[in-house]
């Protein structure tokens, strides 16, 4: 007799992190189900034609009885809360979407699972985010953030996301529920929605290299980040859903680096060390509260999960470039 295949649910299988996962999980052979919002999502065809084996389910965070019926649907083993009204600048102009979606979905997604009975065999990965802490914590600048850091978060989504992460905590504590939040730094790649400053900037890159824009406009240049690759940090979530008992991860790559030197190494690329003439301020793009420095500490993911990440930041950097380069050719 062959074994069950192990089904899981993935809310944003259209966002980055949904591609990488779904990925992941199709070559462990799971039966996937994605979650897809909204009347003609533009994104859904191209998740059809990347992953015809994905089942997708129409529903919305925001929508509890399409949650329960994507529960019923999909029948998961494991479910994976990637969907979220997710970028910091834009929460801002958009704070109540941004809540009721980021936040209180939440909740709709594990009462969903909970009413359904299917509690008890069912895993689940909440994504919960380093906008938690803020960047304030300033008691901690060496070490990092970790799992017992404080959170003051500063921006409606990074507000929303910490109700997000104490409601799944919660429901593990009152019953008893197999739910992990991985509290992941920022995580960047191929896949990354071109509104986050990275993909911006390799886009851009590219598009200079090709003769395709003169300059690029940006905000802030010296915040700093703690960027990782998004494929070794979904690898991270699955480990967390393997482990023996639910608990919280932070993933990060223990380093940070400011835009700046982002934007050195990207226009390395193209074979250009002085970047500054080609980069303008835009005051549209500055946030009415900024996270200064982001750096986390990885510790407890490496040694209970035995997580390790593949790809430096140098070679990511390298990969967006090359990648948005091929994109952006005219053959592509
Ligand atoms: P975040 O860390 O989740 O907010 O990810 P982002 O990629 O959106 O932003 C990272 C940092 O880049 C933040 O400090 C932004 O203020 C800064 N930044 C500077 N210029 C830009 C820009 O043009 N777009 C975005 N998205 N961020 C920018």
């Amino acid at each position: 007799m062959t074994a069950q295949r192990r089904r899981a649910l993935v809310t944003g299988i259209t966002g980055q992190d949904g591609g990488h996962l779904a990925q992941l999980l199709g070559e462990k052979d799971y039966e996937v189900f994605g979650l897809v919002r909204g009347q003609n999502n533009p994104r859904k065809a191209a998740v059809e034609a990347e992953f015809p084996d994905v089942t997708l389910i129409e529903g919305d965070l925001a929508d509890p009885t399409s949650l329960v019926r994507a529960i019923e649907i999909s029948n998961p083993d494991e479910v994976y809360n990637l969907a979220a009204v997710s970028h910091v600048g834009f929460s801002f102009t958009n704070p109540t979407l941004t809540l009721d979606v980021t936040g209180k979905g939440v909740l709709n997604l594990l009462e969903a699972v909970r009413l359904s009975g299917r509690a008890e065999h069912t895993r689940f990965y909440q994504a919960s985010t380093s906008e938690m802490f803020g960047g304030l914590d300033y008691n901690r600048p060496g070490a990092g953030y970790d799992e017992d850091s404080l959170f003051h978060p500063r921006s409606p989504y990074g507000v929303a996301k910490l109700y997000g992460h104490w409601i799944a905590k919660n429901y593990r504590e009152s019953y008893g529920m197999f739910v992990s939040c991985g509290i992941l730094f920022n995580h960047e790649g191929e896949r990354r929605g071109r509104e986050f400053v990275t993909r911006k900037i390799t886009d851009a890159v590219a598009r200079i290299h090709l003769g395709l824009q003169s300059h690029i406009e940006l905000g802030d240049l010296w915040p700093k980040r703690d960027w990782g690759y998004a494929g070794d940090f979904t690898r991270g979530m699955w480990q967390m859903l393997q482990h023996d008992t639910p608990e919280d991860f932070v993933l990060a790559t223990g380093q940070t680096q400011s835009i700046e030197d982002f934007l050195t190494l990207a226009f390395a690329e193209i074979g250009i060390d002085d970047w500054r003439p080609l980069v303008r301020q835009n005051p549209a793009f500055l946030r009415p509260a900024e996270v200064d420095i982001l750096l986390g500490n990885p510790a407890k993911a490496e040694s209970v999960l035995g997580w390790k990440r593949e790809v430096s930041f140098e070679q990511m950097v390298k990969l967006m470039v090359e990648h948005d380069i091929a994109l952006n050719s005219p053959a592509a």
